[in-house]
């Protein structure tokens, strides 16, 4: 299979089997849809250069398309479209890529803002964040140190927050209640696993996905600004005295 990598500052250059179709033309309406189409035309790319059989050839790949690790400033890469909503540690924006013609969701964090310890938070929000792969969890796709803000790229929720659709429409009838628990009850047994604990779930932090006819939206936790990794054996009573306080309080 000839699949060869090089990379030099501007460009990566690939030897695939077979031509790498270019991406779609944009449109300016940001859907899931859209989204789900474009991905999956890459994936079929991908698929494409693994498969072929054909005689080798050279394919150039501008290297902005692909996740930069902070080498560039944000703004040559993404065009900002609008605020999508402001936290205690930052605003948020929807933002598109100026290649990939994909919507994404922008995280900015403002460095004169922070005290130490908030910076090593924000260090343990992405390294958590980096570490978790799960269909119900915000993926972030890139990170950026810039001089006076911290810029943090995931994937784009278009839904919203679920603590709207409750303010809209609770109480959720028994299968969509059931949908919503078992994405989220899915995604924190996962966290667990990881030895990783949100201590910030809440309606707000909670983002749909797209909106399903059947009601039963997909979603997604993010806002892990406050998890905490947890080593067993140190601290594997946490999540006991976690609940203990939370009962006593109330
Ligand atoms: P908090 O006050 O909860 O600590 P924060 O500063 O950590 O907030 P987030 O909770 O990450 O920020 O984001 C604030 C708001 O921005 C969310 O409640 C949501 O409305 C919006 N938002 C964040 N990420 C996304 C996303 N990926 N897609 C769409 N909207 C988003
Ligand atoms: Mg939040």
């Amino acid at each position: 299979m000839g699949v060869v990598c090089t990379s030099s500052n501007k460009q990566k250059q690939i030897k695939v089997n077979e031509v790498i179709k270019t991406e779609p033309k944009p449109t300016e309406k940001p859907s899931s849809k859209e989204n789900n189409e474009i991905d999956n035309k890459k994936n079929n790319n991908i698929s494409n250069v693994s498969t072929g059989d054909s005689k080798q050839m050279t394919v150039a790949i501008d290297s902005n398309v692909l996740v930069s690790k902070g080498a560039l400033n944000p703004d040559d890469i993404y065009i900002r479209q609008k605020l999508l909503g402001k936290g205690a540690y930052g605003a948020v924006y929807l933002v598109k890529h100026k290649d990939l013609h994909k919507y994404y969701a922008m995280k900015i964090i403002l460095k004169k803002k922070k005290s130490k310890a908030e910076e090593e938070a924000l260090m343990n929000e992405i390294n958590i964040l980096k570490k978790l792969d799960h269909p119900n969890i915000l993926k972030i796709t890139d990170f950026y140190s810039l001089k006076t803000e911290y810029n943090i790229i995931t994937e784009y929720c278009q839904e919203g927050e679920l603590f709207n659709e409750i303010r809209a429409y609770a109480p959720f009838c028994e299968p969509i209640a059931g949908y919503y628990m078992k994405q989220i009850l899915t995604a924190v047994c996962y966290c667990h696993g990881m030895n990783v604990i949100h201590r910030d779930l809440k309606p707000e932090n909670i983002l749909i996905v797209k909106r399903a006819k059947s009601g039963c939206h997909p979603i997604k936790i993010i806002d892990f600004g406050t998890a905490k990794v947890f080593s067993k054996g140190k601290n594997e009573n946490l999540l006991m005295k976690v609940f203990a306080k939370n009962f006593s309080e109330k």
